[in-house]
């Protein structure tokens, strides 16, 4: 019976070597997520400005409605999206707005930590997402 006890403590201090842990110390520890994670978007900044040139084709495809786009024209006669904005409560993170853009002007990054107290904190806007 004591073999066994000793057997016992033995698998168990196994499991409890650094090595066996299966779970990280967050938020001291954060897990990278893989490269193909689809977290929170990024517009895509060029020098002067942002890269998105309003086609409207994100909110089109999008499933849940939740981008809302309105076109201008800038000085030099280009389109640029006057307001860009996510509702990210609504947004079920499929990536279909960075599948159908045509210049690549939106991605999405590994940020999952996208926790807030209001509801307003949720719309991210083009200041926002170009950040
Ligand atoms: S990830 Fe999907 S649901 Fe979210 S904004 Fe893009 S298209 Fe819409
Ligand atoms: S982000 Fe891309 S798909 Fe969406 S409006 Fe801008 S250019 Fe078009």
């Amino acid at each position: 019976m004591f073999k066994a006890l000793i057997q016992g403590l033995i698998i168990t201090a196994k499991h409890l070597a650094p090595s066996k842990l299966t779970t990280v110390q967050y938020p001291t520890v954060r897990l990278k997520v893989s490269d193909r994670f689809r977290g929170l978007h990024r517009l895509v900044p060029t020098q002067d400005r942002e890269k998105c040139v309003a086609c409207y084709l994100c909110p089109t495809v999008c499933p849940a409605k939740c981008i809302t786009v309105e076109a201008a024209e800038n000085e030099k006669g280009e389109k640029y999206p006057k307001v860009y904005q996510i509702d990210l409560l609504r947004c079920i993170f499929c990536g279909y707005c960075v599948e159908a853009c045509p210049v690549e002007a939106i991605e999405m990054t590994g940020a999952y930590e996208l926790a807030d107290y209001k509801r307003e904190d949720f719309a991210f806007t083009k200041e926002r997402l170009l950040k």
